[in-house]
């Protein structure tokens, strides 16, 4: 098992079982996350007879970079997995910081039918250790310090709930990587009953909704996993969200040439979430070539934008980052595959 599969609190039981002291778990994030050692032998604090027992039971794996993309203020790598399996990683130098987009699964099986990461099923989830390393490694090849982690990349994370779950937790610890709450972000397609376990929690992390359409007819045709959680039970869901965590929750919304700009379109969707606590982020559709939508024009956007500020709906255009670097979404990894 990868040493990086381990929360604190696991890894604490995991020290108490062996007859060994809870706090070696600090001692250990400290080495791995705060100094990035990558061999346990360099690990002085630590007994030696705990060394030989951590290196039966676990390997410091590492994730291997074969190809890096360099753009204006935005990074493309791709990762090879132990199984020869690739995802890809997005690094976007904001102005308020370095913001990591991670994969959390090789492909995706929610098919929709924008999305160049969903024309190719899912093969397998990623484990945690594979998540947390895209984010290690990029920091190694950089040298600096990512402030926002956004689990955007290839894959659904709601369908791979635990592993990311557990990924939160270790880049969120204050003895780990440290990275806020209010700094990471789950997108989900909609999985309402992943959404209501998620709830529970009641941590401060932020979610997003990948919405898309305004109305049923609309949803299903876009993103088939509507006709699962169509809008009449996802929204009620989100409202309860946004109750019980007090936090406001992001809709997302890809503007798609004439298929879901129009100001029907715009007005639809403000009625759809007038007076719920949520920000609407209308994303420039990053076109890819084998998807046939096109990106609505400039003037489209801003055309929708405004209705929406108009009634009062907190919205904002997402800046657009890499389409010189295949940004969108798996088209790298498409393209990989395509190749070989
Ligand atoms: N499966 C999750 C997270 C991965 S996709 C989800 O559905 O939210 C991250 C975001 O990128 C989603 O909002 C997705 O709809 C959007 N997206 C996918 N392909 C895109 C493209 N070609 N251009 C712009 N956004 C895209």
């Amino acid at each position: 098992m990868s040493i990086y599969d381990l929360t604190l609190e696991e890894l604490e039981n995991y020290f108490i079982g062996i007859g060994d002291k809870k706090f070696r778990a600090v001692q250990l994030y400290d080495w791995l996350y705060k100094k990035r050692v990558t061999s346990f032998d360099n690990m002085p604090n630590i007994k030696k007879e705990i060394i030989t027992k951590l290196k039966a039971d676990f390997v410091i794996n590492e994730i291997e970079l074969i190809n890096r993309l360099d753009g204006k203020d935005v990074s493309k790598f791709l990762f090879k997995l132990k199984d020869n399996n690739v995802v890809e990683a997005v690094l976007m130098h904001h102005d308020y910081g370095n913001s990591l987009c991670v994969s959390s699964q090789v492909g995706c099986n929610m098919s929709c039918t924008f999305c160049e990461s969903g024309r190719r099923k899912k093969v397998r989830n990623l484990e945690t250790n594979e998540m947390v390393l895209q984010l290690l490694e990029i920091e190694k090849q950089l040298n600096i310090r990512i402030s926002h982690v956004v689990l955007m990349g290839i894959g659904e994370p709601f369908d791979n709930y635990d592993n990311i779950i557990n990924f939160i937790d270790i880049i969120n610890s204050g003895k780990g990587i440290d990275i806020g709450a209010r700094h990471i972000t789950v997108s989900t397609c909609g999985i309402i009953p992943k959404i209501e376990e998620f709830m529970k929690r009641k941590v401060q992390i932020n979610l997003a909704i990948s919405l898309h359409a305004p109305n049923d007819e609309l949803r299903t045709k876009l993103m088939p996993i509507n006709k699962a959680y169509p809008l009449n039970k996802l929204i009620p869901v989100l409202k309860k969200y946004i109750q019980v965590t007090n936090r406001r929750v992001t809709l997302e919304y890809i503007l798609l040439d004439n298929i879901n700009d129009t100001t029907t379109n715009a007005l639809e969707l403000c009625n759809l979430i007038k007076g719920m606590n949520a920000y609407v982020n209308l994303i420039p559709y990053n076109e890819t070539s084998h998807i046939e939508y096109k990106k609505s024009s400039h003037d489209k956007i801003m055309k929708f934008y405004d209705i929406l500020k108009k009634n009062k709906i907190n919205v904002t255009i997402r800046k657009e980052f890499g389409s010189e670097v295949m940004a969108a979404c798996g088209q790298l990894r498409s393209k990989y595959e395509e190749e070989r």
